[in-house]
């Protein structure tokens, strides 16, 4: 797999893309890039074994961290900050960045917020897929009933996280799906990938 032609696809779509071999040349240049400012994250295990929500604070930001307070304070707080941190559920060697969300927040957030200037993808090479169709099944098969286990959903899919069983469950955590093929208009959008495996 050659990350870098991918890194090149999405610079030339106006993305700021970047790739590191070293996760902590990476958190250097995170914390280099976003000083005293608000920063909203959303819910990701990548941000939080990273662990960015310090790193951002030690660079005098203020950070609403939905993952860990989902009062309507922080959620608030997230969706009006400067800049928002998640991660993706998958990215593909096209250009498309994918999330599919249950609550909604995280994929808005990252296209959207009333004061939004930057939004940062973190992630992993593990979330690297050739095609559009191969990441929108890692999302739906292997992200998505990972993270319905991890949160005790009452799904078919949580019970071995082994696949998607296109359920109706009244917890089915799949409710939209994302797919990020451009920056928005005004939101300096930066993909940062990493070498190795991160989150789900
Ligand atoms: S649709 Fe239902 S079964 Fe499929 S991954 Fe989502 S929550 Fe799990």
């Amino acid at each position: 797999m050659n990350v870098s032609k991918l890194i090149d696809l999405l610079n030339s779509r106006g993305f700021k893309a970047s790739y590191f071999d070293d996760v902590d040349i990476a958190m250097e240049y995170i914390a280099s890039q976003v000083s005293n400012t608000s920063v909203g994250i959303g819910g990701s295990m990548t941000i939080a074994e990273l662990g960015i929500q310090p790193i951002l604070e030690s660079a005098g930001n203020k950070v609403f961290n939905h993952a860990i307070n989902r009062s309507a304070e922080v959620l608030a707080g997230a969706s009006l900050a400067e800049v928002y941190f998640l991660s993706a559920n998958a990215i593909s060697m096209t250009g498309e960045i994918v999330n599919i969300d249950g609550r909604g927040n995280r994929i808005a957030s990252s296209v959207f917020g009333p004061n939004r200037k930057k939004v940062f993808y973190v992630l992993g090479t593990n979330k690297v897929e050739e095609s559009l169709e191969k990441a929108l099944f890692r999302a739906k098969n292997i992200a998505a009933p990972k993270n319905a286990k991890r949160l005790s959903m009452k799904t078919p899919c949580a019970i071995n996280a082994d696949k998607c069983y296109d359920c109706k469950s009244p917890d089915r955590i799949c409710r939209a799906t994302l797919i990020h093929e451009y920056p928005m208009f005004g939101i300096e959008t930066h993909v940062v990938i990493i070498k190795g495996n991160y989150g789900f």
